[in-house]
């Protein structure tokens, strides 16, 4: 499973450069359950019976699983970006 984490995280850092992924922390986060909505990080869909994060951040709402969640903020934190814009 390395070898895939280590190319979301490379897909993480890609779309985190083009801004095409919230660069600051988000005003609001909520936890669903999925409904086969695509994540914004994999492009996996995220199945019903899986958890969902999303994520409301300039205007746009972002779907995550909660792994791809947990390495976007920790990419964000890493970076130092994880404060409210
Ligand atoms: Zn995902």
């Amino acid at each position: 499973m390395k070898s895939v984490d280590t190319r979301l995280a490379e897909k993480l850092r890609v779309r985190l450069d083009a801004g095409t992924l919230p660069t600051t922390r988000p005003r609001f986060i909520w936890a669903w359950p999925g409904a086969g909505e695509t994540c914004s990080a994999c492009d996996q869909p995220i199945a019903a019976g899986q958890g969902m994060y999303e994520v409301d951040w300039n205007e746009k709402a972002y779907g995550f699983h909660p792994a791809c969640y947990g390495l976007w903020r920790d990419e964000l934190i890493r970076r130092g970006w994880y404060k409210s814009s």
